[in-house]
């Protein structure tokens, strides 16, 4: 399997090598040649443990780690999780619950990041190279980031994250860590802010290579791939095999273009259910074709304030029939008029694959509410934006997927508000309390993040 650009700069290159571009060199993103079609084979799958589903589905992208090293590198990944079912469907009286946070960081990332720190650790290794990560976090890509390369050997870390705008829990898992690896900045911005620093740093080359920069963002196409694997699983867990819809809490798009991909290889998705809160642009986007920016506001469900989607560029390539000519047209569009305007046609094709909603404070706070009246179960405010758009979307419960992104511990006022209790907190968040902090402000400056950085990873160029 050989990768290329979403630009149409980069093209023919190996998975590992793929891993490590991150971004790819002329802006764009990285994608495969193909989607192996797995329809098939489905149930051949259903049964299998999560591990060795994730093996089934990731080793066909992978052709150049022999595949007894990339099955020891997923079990390894998801030996850390604390359900040994790794990704948990329960059944609610209004969909099916898939718990995608019992990583370390007990939000879905882990999924995706617990894998990449141990591809990184494995490509480091075979090529005796050195690495420094650079990221951007709205609140738990950093967090999930940091515990997936913690005391890796030559391997940094650096998370930016947009000072005040992440959750306490959130920042402790970031700024706890004592390892000397690991490095966290709370930039004077917000989360677009940072994103835009970090494309920055990478779209300078002679930075980007002197500084042998890697990326975990949401754009590492080793993410995605990861997180392909829990459609299947949790699709398999339904009673019927009927197609399903499958709702995603979305940010940055990341989640769902994985829905999307799944769909590609042959699983039976109705619709993909795209719900946002009340930073509403992809919603916009799919329910009335309008893709314009604005303000990102602050909202309950902090991972999810965002208005600039780095991985809607993979979609939007597929829907530009993998024309690079017309994304490049349409991304500029977006920068000079901070908007993209859709045809009808192209419209047509959003809604066959899309629904969505948005769900604002308030409405979140219904949903986690309902779902505690109904199922005894105290849900977060990212999942409840999911559940609420299932519940307005009235989709059917036998066939509806949904979510959920963290353990509601993890954004416990919103819980006690609404429900006038804390939620409990798993191990991993009570040995938190009190733990000694170590972070550094910075400037929203990329100039301020280039300085910084070759100021501290003197040991590791
Ligand atoms: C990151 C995150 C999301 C959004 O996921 P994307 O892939 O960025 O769309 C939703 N919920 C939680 C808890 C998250 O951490």
């Amino acid at each position: 399997m050989k990768y290329y650009s979403t630009r149409g700069g980069v093209s023919g290159i190996r998975f590992q090598d793929a891993v490590m571009m991150g971004l790819a060199e002329d802006g764009g993103l990285l994608l495969p040649d193909e989607f192996p079609f797995l329809g098939d084979e489905l149930e051949s799958l259903r049964n299998l443990a999560y591990p060795e589903l994730a093996f089934e589905i990731i080793s066909r992208f992978v052709d150049d780690i022999p595949m007894n090293a990339l099955r020891e590198l997923i079990n390894k990944s998801y030996a850390t999780f604390d359900d040994n079912r790794v990704i948990p469907v329960t059944k609610l009286k209004s969909c099916y619950l898939a718990e995608l946070y019992h990583g370390p960081t007990y939000a879905f990332k882990d999924v995706a990041l617990q894998f990449l720190g141990n591809l990184f650790e494995y490509i480091m290794t075979k090529r005796d190279m050195k690495l420094n990560i650079l990221g951007a976090t709205s609140g738990d890509t950093g967090s999930a980031a940091i515990y997936g390369v913690r005391g890796k050997k030559n391997v940094t870390i650096s998370i930016l994250y947009p000072d005040g705008r992440v959750s306490a829990v959130q920042e402790l898992q970031m700024t706890s860590v004592g390892d000397k690896n690991v490095f966290t900045y709370a930039v004077d911005g917000t989360f677009d802010d940072c994103q835009y620093i970090v494309k920055e740093l990478f779209g300078d080359l002679d930075f980007k290579k002197q500084m042998h920069l890697g990326a975990v963002n949401s754009i590492n196409w080793a993410r995605i791939l990861a997180q392909i694997v829990y459609y299947f699983y949790a699709w398999f867990r339904l009673p019927s095999k009927e197609a399903a819809y499958m709702v995603v809490p979305t940010g940055n798009f990341g989640n769902i273009f994985a829905g999307y991909c799944a769909k590609k290889m042959g699983l039976p998705i109705e619709k993909l259910v795209l719900a946002t809160n009340a930073n509403n642009i992809l919603h916009r986007f799919i329910a009335s074709g309008d893709y314009s920016l604005r303000e990102v506001v602050g909202t309950h469900s902090p991972s999810m304030d965002i208005q600039v989607a780095s991985n809607l560029e993979r979609y939007l390539y597929f829907l530009y029939g993998q024309n690079s000519g017309l994304l490049k047209r349409a991304l500029s569009e977006l920068k000079s008029e901070n908007r993209i305007n859709f045809s009808d046609v192209e419209m047509k094709k959003v809604r066959e694959e899309f629904i969505s909603a948005d769900v604002d404070n308030a409405a979140s706070e219904k949903a986690i509410k309902r779902v505690h009246d109904e199922d005894k179960l105290v849900i977060e405010p990212h999942t409840a934006c999911g559940v609420e758009a299932a519940y307005r979307l009235g989709l059917p419960a036998e066939r509806t997927i949904c979510f959920s992104t963290a353990h509601p511990a993890k954004f416990p006022d919103v819980v006690q508000k609404v429900l006038g209790f804390l939620p409990d907190k798993p191990a991993g968040i009570a040995k938190l309390d009190g733990a000694a902090r170590r972070t550094e402000k910075l400037k929203n400056s990329a100039d301020a993040v280039r300085a910084v950085m070759k100021s501290k990873l003197t040991n590791n160029i």
